[in-house]
């Protein structure tokens, strides 16, 4: 994988290339994405441009031994870190993931569940994981260069085995570079994310379901009665929304508050937005507690939840604008 095979994000690839050739490269990226963006293919276009032994025209060369090992997932210096089902390493899925990686770019958080065989199972980084990459980061570089990890959804991690690899993010060994791929920025452990530079990764061309709404202004008719704290406009909002056409209405709904509710989180924290956050982000964002982003996504969740057991949808939005308005 090449940077000329990444579909869009031209201004990333060159904030990439740019990075390698000063040699001014951050010991720690994360990269925001929707789910199925182009940030896995990313991440090894820029492992190919940093160890290939051939770059040309700002690019990897696709044929040297690194670039060819990077594509197959078997360089000796690059680890990998998903999400498994209980405390089994990336390591045992490795086979599976190269399976996956051959076969389709940009792939989703259902095939890696579904390459992996761990459908329906809660997925997360276990402590374990965290205890092998210090052990392989102990060692030295087999080729010399850089070590290089790719954490695919950090936001998985749990407690120890975050706090295990935080350690090892604020004092990295040399030459060692971390590339993280979030879909949930606001559930990564604060103490990672700030240590890392941030870049938005744009949805490209036809990869991955846009979250779009009918409606917006509904969404925005909420955000603006909650920063306004006035509970009475909230539940004509929510009235609106029980008034949707359709349950799979009221679902898309949720999916695109949740959208929304995330750029919020990225400008309280300063962080990159994409172009589509709107200009009312930046208003809302002050206007919200720090902690109401992560608790509005845990009310929406719920009640996305809650529309597939077909309870009454005019009371679920009356109590999710309860519970918005007490986070607020
Ligand atoms: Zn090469």
């Amino acid at each position: 994988m090449n940077f000329s095979q990444v579909k869009g994000n031209r201004e990333v690839v060159r904030t990439l290339v740019s990075m390698v050739d000063s040699g001014r490269i951050p010991h720690a990226v994360m990269f925001h994405e929707e789910d199925g963006g182009e940030a896995f293919p990313l991440c090894l276009a820029l492992l190919s441009y940093l160890y290939c032994r051939n770059r040309a025209h700002s690019d990897s060369c696709s044929q040297c031994p690194s670039c060819n090992r990077i594509d197959k997932l078997i360089h000796p210096d690059v680890h990998f870190i998903f999400p498994t089902a209980s405390s089994a390493l990336t390591g045992q899925y490795m086979a599976q993931l190269r399976g996956l990686v051959s076969e389709k770019l940009p792939f989703t958080e259902d095939d890696v569940c579904s390459a992996f065989g761990i459908e329906g199972k809660r997925q997360i980084i276990a402590v374990g994981e965290a205890r092998h990459l210090l052990d392989s980061l102990s060692v030295t570089a087999l080729e010399g260069g850089y070590r290089s990890v790719v954490i695919y959804l950090p936001e998985k991690m749990n407690a120890e085995a975050a706090n295990r690899l935080l350690k090892i993010v604020e004092e990295p060994p040399q030459l060692t570079l971390f590339l993280m791929i979030t879909h949930h920025p606001e559930q990564v452990l604060q103490t990672i994310s700030s240590r890392c530079l941030h870049i938005q990764v744009e949805r490209a061309g036809t990869v991955g379901p846009a979250v779009t709404f009918q409606s917006p202004e509904l969404f925005d008719a909420l955000m603006d009665a909650l920063c306004s704290r006035d509970l009475l406009s909230c539940h004509e909002a929510a009235d609106r929304l029980s008034a949707l056409p359709s349950r799979e209405d009221a679902k898309a709904f949720c999916k695109f508050a949740a959208y929304r509710l995330r750029h919020i989180f990225l400008a309280q924290q300063g962080l990159p937005l994409p172009p589509d956050a709107g200009a009312q982000v930046a208003r809302w964002a002050p206007l919200c507690r720090k902690s109401f982003p992560r608790n509005a996504l845990g009310v929406l969740d719920r009640a996305s939840r809650m529309l597939d057991l077909n309870v009454n949808v005019k009371i679920l939005f009356a109590d999710m604008a309860d519970k918005l308005f007490l986070y607020i």
